[in-house]
This record gives structure tokens, sequence and C-alpha cells, in this order.
């Protein structure tokens, strides 16, 4: 067995339950940090999402039958993979998405993660064993895959939001037709498809499209594929919700978010503004849970700014595989246009900005903005860069009116040396993930990661809630003879 990467299996080609380059069109990759063409893979087309969906139809119920221990041993060997190749697959996530060693190990960390979670729920018990109006009526509910899940995912973190879906809904017993943005096609898919390929998975449980809409759309319409795992903006889920709806499918959304930290005015200064540098400027801030809201006590809040923009003055901005840097480029001009406009803007509407807000190539100065308030760009809408709004408030209750305010509730934190009175606003936060003396972006396979308001529809992916996403309950009654009807 081959322990290393074998790049040349999807250049020009895409993994449609094999490797092929037949109808695929070229889809060049290019590495944010230098310009420069990384690879070229395969692009899908809408024909290739017909010829996936009646692979995994045809292998599914197959698959869902093969023994629990022998679909773990698949996981766990994937997992194995992985980590053999972790030092060529770091350099991926690095050059083709821009990460930084850290925020490449800390997704590597979790992916591996996800495939143990995944094993083991393979033998959890799952089900409910009912009482019957009959004494001999055995009367059970199990839980059956749901078949084929469309997985459609973005850039940011490629691997570990594909795998945090691919992972559990293979072990449970469904097929999967990945469609990862097409720009992080490697990272997102095509690595994934060949260590589950060297890992004895059987082909046709999983097929890697890379492609743009236009294949997620014909994922999202497909009559044989009766799921979708959706990780990506509000504006896309909405429309593929509108979508899956008309044909009653499952649709499990995870999206944006403008998450809020409050600082409380007794809270460790060092502390708080080192984490919410951290939630504001990981991965450039092109992270769903990353900080957006700084919501600081009137007492604190000039100390607080002026911390927390020498620390953003301090962090290195450059070409992460290259030079040792804290932040790495944004992923597109067009994201860092949008970005630019957000802080010109909410500086336009009043706010000041301490520091920041100039950008070289794709390389965005972390930027810290004050005095900003609700109505303003910054604390209206997610931003997705590395931009810090810092918003003061006078009393507790006012502090968490504000976190509550706009359309997004994904992750949100509070900090403070005074336990009862963290926990108490912590418990008014309407957020699917709510983190006590910490900052927003905190992760563990196996916890309940997802949002409520615009940020999700109730979803959750982390194991054990996996069960509920991936498999619908089966009602089962047994009676020990026909019963006798009056007809
Ligand atoms: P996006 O919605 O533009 O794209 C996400 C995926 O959807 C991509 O694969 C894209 O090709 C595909 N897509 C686009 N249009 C489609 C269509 N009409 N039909 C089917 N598929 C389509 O998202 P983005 O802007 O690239 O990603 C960033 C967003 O994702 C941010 O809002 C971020 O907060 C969110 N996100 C959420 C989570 C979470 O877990 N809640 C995690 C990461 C990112």
């Amino acid at each position: 067995m081959n322990t290393k990467l074998n790049r040349s299996e999807w250049h020009r080609s895409i993994y449609s339950s094999r490797w092929t380059s037949e109808g695929v069109n070229s889809l060049e990759v290019m590495e944010p940090a230098t310009g420069e063409l990384l690879d070229i893979v395969g692009l899908a087309s809408k024909h290739h999402v017909y010829e996936a969906a009646e692979a995994a139809v045809s292998v599914q119920r197959r698959w869902a039958d093969t023994a629990p221990g022998t679909r773990a041993a698949i996981l766990r060997r994937a997992a194995a993979l992985f980590e053999e190749r972790k030092p060529e697959i770091l350099e991926i996530l690095m050059r083709e998405s821009g990460s930084i060693m850290p925020k490449a190990e800390f997704e590597f960390a979790s992916v591996i993660s996800e495939l143990h979670e995944a094993a083991a729920l393979t033998t959890q018990p799952e089900g409910l064993l009912l009482p019957s109006g009959s004494p001999t009526r055995l009367s059970i509910a199990r839980r059956v895959p749901i078949g084929v899940v469309g997985v459609i995912t973005p850039w940011n973190l490629p691997l570990a939001l594909a795998v945090r879906s691919i992972a559990p809904a293979v072990a449970l017993g469904n097929a999967v037709i990945l469609k990862p943005d097409p720009k992080t096609p490697i990272s997102g898919g095509l690595i994934i498809a060949q260590i589950f390929q060297d890992a004895g998975l059987p082909a046709g449980v999983l097929s890697v499209l890379p492609g743009g809409a236009e294949v997620g759309d014909a994922i999202v319409r497909h009559p044989d594929i009766p799921m979708i795992s959706f990780t990506g903006s509000t504006v896309t889920g909405k429309m593929i919700a509108r979508i899956a709806g008309e044909s009653l499918k499952k649709v499990s959304l995870e999206l944006g978010g403008n998450n809020a930290l409050i600082v409380l005015d007794d809270a460790d200064l060092e502390r708080a503004t080192s984490a919410a540098a951290y939630g504001s400027f990981l991965h450039q801030g092109q992270v769903c849970v990353a900080v957006g809201r700084h919501i600081v006590h009137r007492k604190i809040a000039a100390q607080f700014a002026e911390m927390l923009a020498a620390r953003a003055k301090n962090l290195p901005v450059g070409d992460p595989y290259r030079e040792n840097v804290a932040l790495g480029p944004i992923i597109s001009q067009q994201q860092i246009e949008k970005i630019d406009e957000f802080v010109k803007s909410t500086a336009t509407a009043g706010a000041r900005l301490l520091t920041g807000g100039k950008y070289d190539k794709l390389f965005y100065q972390p930027t810290v903005l004050t005095d900003v308030l609700p109505g303003m760009p910054t604390f209206d809408y997610e931003v997705f860069g590395p931009v810090a709004s810092i918003t003061v408030f006078d009393d507790d209750e006012q502090a968490v009116d504000l976190a509550n305010r706009g359309d997004y509730g994904l992750s949100s934190a509070v900090q403070s040396r005074s336990l009862d009175r963290a926990i108490a606003i912590s418990r008014g936060i309407k957020a699917g993930m709510v983190h006590v003396n910490d900052q927003t972006i905190v992760y563990e396979a196996h916890a309940p990661f997802g949002g409520v308001k615009n940020s999700g529809n109730g979803s959750r992916y982390g194991s054990p809630t996996n069960h509920e996403e991936f498999t619908t309950l089966q009602w089962v009654t047994t009676n020990e003879v026909i019963p006798a009807y009056p007809f």
C-alpha cells in the first residue's frame, strides 16, 4: 500500500465512484498566497451527479447491511491513512486554503476525531423498545440509514467540514455524494476520496464531484438523494431549503454567524484580549464561529480596545507556507473587496478604525473598529474576514440584548471572573453554542455543533446527535400470530 498521497490520480479527474476524466472539464486550483497555479483537477458536471447517484443507489443497501465491525474498521483504517499522510495533507491545507500551520493542525486533528467517533457510532445502541396494546406484539423503533446523502461544503475548513458529514453518514450505512467548493477541491474532497478508497470503502459508497452551483443544484434536485447536508452561507442555504422543500427532502443546514463575545468589567484583560484576538483573527476571520462582535463593558472598553488593537498590530500577515505568520491570505479577490467594503462603510457610519483597514494583494491587515453600533454594517452582517468590532454596554441586560440583535445565532461567549454573573448572561443568549470564559471558536467532534435563527435549521453535527441527523426511525411490530380482525 502506497502510504503517500497519489496526486496523479486526481490530475484533471474527479471521483465519480471511480477516478475518471471522462466528460470532465479542467479546474485550476490556485494558491491564494502566491496567485500561482497549485494543480489542475477535474470539474464535474450535472451528468456526473446522475452517474454517481446511480452508483450510490445500487450499492447503498449492501453497504448498510455490512457488519458494523467492518464499517468501523474502514473508518479506523481511513484515520490511520490520514495520519500516515499528515505532512502532505497539512501542506495542501496551507497552500490551497491559506491556513497557517496551527489552523491546519487543528483541522486535521478534528478529522481524526470525527473518524474515530464515527467508527464508534456503528455499534452504539440506538432505537426504542415500545410498550404495545397487544401482549403478543413486539414493538420497536429502529434507526435505518436515509439512503444517499448529498454533502455540499465551503472552502474555509474544507477537510473538516466534509469529513464531519461523510464519516457519520457512511458509518450509519448511507452512501454519500460530496460536492466540495471549487476553490478547495483537493483538501475539500479529492484527498478524502483517495483515502477512503485506499481504506477499502466499496466503490459507489462515496463520490467526490468538485464543481460550482450547477453541480450543487443537481444534487439538491436529484430524486434519489433524499438528504442534503449543507454547510455554507445563509443565502445559499435558504435557497437549497426552498428547492429541497418541494420534494420534502431532509435538509441539514450549518450556515453563517456574526458571533458575540461579551466581556464583563471584571474580566482578566490580558487573557480576554488574547482570546478575543484569536477568536477574530484565526484563519483571517474566515471561520463561521469567529468572534464578529466584541460586546465590552464601558468601564474597560477603552483599555480593551487599546490592548486588542496592540495585539492586532503585532500579528504578522503573509504566506503561511513559506513564512512564519499568524494570518495568511484571504481566499479570493472578491472576498477581500467585500471585507474592505464592510470596514470602510462601518467607519463612514461613525465607527473608529484603531488599526488595519488596509490590504495588499490578498493579505488583509487584522483590523479593530470601535464605537460600533447596531445598524452599522459590521454589527449587522457577517464579515468573514479579520475584523474585530467593539460595541460598548452599560449593564448585563443590555449586553444580552446586544448579543441577541441581528439574524444569526451560531456561537457566543461570555468572559468574567464572576462565574455566576457569566452563567446568568449565558442563559439569556439565543445561540446554538455558548462558551463561558472562552472565545467563540470551540470545536469537539463529540459535541452537538449547530446554530439557530439564520445560522441553521436546528441540525446538529457531533456524535451522538449524528444518529438523529443521518438516520431515520422505522417503527417495526412483530406479532406472534396474525391478529383476528372483524372484516
Ligand atoms: P456559499 O454558500 O457561497 O458556498 C458553499 C457551498 O455551496 C459551495 O460548495 C458552493 O459551490 C455551493 N453552492 C453555491 N451555490 C449553490 C447552489 N445554488 N446550489 C447548491 N450549491 C451551491 O458559502 P461561502 O460563502 O463559500 O462559505 C462561507 C459561508 O459558510 C459563511 O457564511 C460561513 O459562516 C459559512 N460556514 C458555516 C459553517 C457552520 O458550520 N455553520 C462552517 C463553515 C462556514
